[in-house]
């Protein structure tokens, strides 16, 4: 048999992407349909999505919902992959300026609840069988946005619908998309899903608690961060749910798009390399990173490498208390990233005390982003929580070691450079255990000292390039479980 799978989510590279959740769900479903799956998506229709999909047609009218207006169910075709794209159109909702949750002014969308409940009903409307030709055996719900994938699910069931099997994926619990609970009402679910074994959280509508409280399976990024989670520490208020259901949840890494992000292949890096020969290819990749950032152009100095949403999570003001101990080694510091204004302001600081040395551009740049990966020496991820982490990824394929916090999917993917990793041929970066100044400064002195030690250096390096986290293997991770929800 063939499984049918519908992804729902948000973004899907290279439609949209704000974040790593982009870059997951355009890689899994090909690397899925590599498997025999056949993997679909559902997304809503912002003006990016539209504008990126080809071949796109009607599919179904699904009446008027959560005072979208008219609701119109499309479906079209992602390449080069050749993935299957179904759209929610509904204009009022989703053809709005700004990004997909926030307007130009940096503000959630005061409807948001209903924008994304639609996801998640849609979603359910697709799975009991809005599209005549083709219906899911799984949901597949991506974070809070599709949360209520799995509560429609078992709503519509409740009105005599047959059962469709869900998986809630969490990539990132600190965002939970939670809402009054006075706009519950416009939800259109029974009301005593408002209850504690149900949806509300703290006198709030939680739309992750509802997919995590409803799926029949529950995935997360990493097998740390699946441990993490269940904890108070880490939990965000949803420990004791995740507790209760310890023996629903796995951690499935996430994998890297080698045919993305692969400096044998990358067209938008100055110069190609490969771990066979990473030498002067990668050297005119950091000369180029250099002059293009306005930093002194010298090949000795450890140049450092941030690519980074720029919120409290990531670490980076952590990283700010440590410039001065980069800079005065002779160091350099590149910075890509977006968000907090503080943080932005901070980083700009760093840049203007020292020119040459430190340089910061604001915004979001894709290009960019893979120059930095490629050029950098040390790509810092040195994260207070990472569920997964795609940079640091991203960095090790690059031979661009990875500098990270020892925690979530930083501490199951990069191992430290320590004598004792070293003597074992396992070291592959730099990682720090405690979150503190002592903890990122010990880290950077052991890259300098690992630079200086060439021989050393080049070996980590290549064993960095030599890491396999492709797809097929989560691919093989999400089969077994959906394997688990169907039967043999
Ligand atoms: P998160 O999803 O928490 O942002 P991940 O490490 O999982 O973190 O994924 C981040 C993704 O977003 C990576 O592909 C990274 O390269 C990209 N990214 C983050 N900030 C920027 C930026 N300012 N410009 C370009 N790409 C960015």
């Amino acid at each position: 048999m063939t499984v049918c799978v519908l992804h729902a989510a948000a973004e899907m590279f290279p439609l949209l992407k704000t974040g790593g959740l982009a870059d997951v769900v355009g890689a899994l479903p090909p690397a899925q349909s590599q498997l025999g799956t056949d993997a679909r998506v559902v997304l809503p229709g912002f003006p990016a999505v539209l504008a990126g999909l080809a071949d796109l047609e009607p599919v179904a009218d699904l009446g008027g919902a959560f005072g979208a207006g008219n609701v119109r169910l499309e479906r079209g075709v992602l390449k080069p992959h050749g993935v299957t794209v179904y759209v929610v159109r509904a204009d009022p909702f989703y053809d709005r300026p700004g990004n997909p949750y926030m307007d130009a002014a940096n503000h959630p969308y005061a409807d948001n609840d209903r924008r994304f409940a639609l996801l998640g009903w849609t979603a359910a409307r697709i799975a009991t069988g809005a599209d005549p030709a083709w219906k899911p055996h799984i949901v597949h719900a991506h974070d809070w946005h599709a949360g209520l994938a799995p509560a429609y699910l078992r709503a519509f069931e409740r009105s005599g619908a047959p059962h469709v099997a869900s998986v809630m994926t969490v990539h990132n619990l600190a965002y939970q998309g939670t809402f009054p609970a006075s706009e519950f009402g416009a939800l259109q679910l029974p009301g005593d899903f408002y209850a504690m074994e149900g949806l509300e959280f703290y006198g709030h509508v939680s739309f992750l608690k509802a997919g995590l409280y409803y799926a029949d399976r529950i995935t997360t990024v990493s097998p740390t961060y699946a441990r993490e989670i269940q904890t108070q520490a880490h939990g965000a208020g949803l420990h004791g749910l995740l507790q209760t259901r310890t023996h629903d949840i796995t951690g499935i890494l996430n994998g890297v798009d080698y045919s993305i992000w692969s400096p044998s292949v990358d067209e938008s890096i100055a110069s190609k390399y490969t771990a066979a020969k990473p030498g002067s290819g990668k050297s005119k990749c950091k000369a180029a990173l250099q002059e293009r950032m306005g930093l002194a152009k010298d090949d000795d100095a450890l140049l450092f490498g941030v690519v980074s949403r720029l919120t409290e999570q990531k670490g980076l003001d952590l990283l700010l208390s440590a410039v001065p101990d980069i800079v005065q080694r002779g160091g350099q510091l590149v910075v890509l990233g977006t968000g907090d204004p503080a943080l932005e302001t901070g980083m700009k600081n760093a840049a203007a005390a020292h020119p040459g040395a430190v340089a910061v551009e604001l915004g979001f740049d894709e290009t960019l982003s893979h120059s930095i990966i490629a050029g950098s020496d040390i790509v810092m991820v040195p994260s207070r929580f990472e569920p997964c982490g795609l940079t640091q990824l991203y960095a090790l394929a690059y031979g661009s070691l990875p500098l990270v916090h020892r925690v979530g999917g930083l501490a199951d993917t990069v191992a430290d450079s320590s004598l004792e990793n070293l003597a074992d041929d396992l070291a592959t970066g730099f990682v720090f255990d405690t979150f503190d100044r002592a903890g990122i400064v010990g880290a950077i002195r052991r890259a300098f000292a690992l630079k200086a030690r060439r021989t050393d250096w080049k070996a980590v390096v290549k064993r960095a390039m030599g890491q396999n986290f492709g797809w097929e293997a989560a691919a093989l991770a999400y089969a077994e479980v959906y394997q688990g929800l169907l039967g043999p």
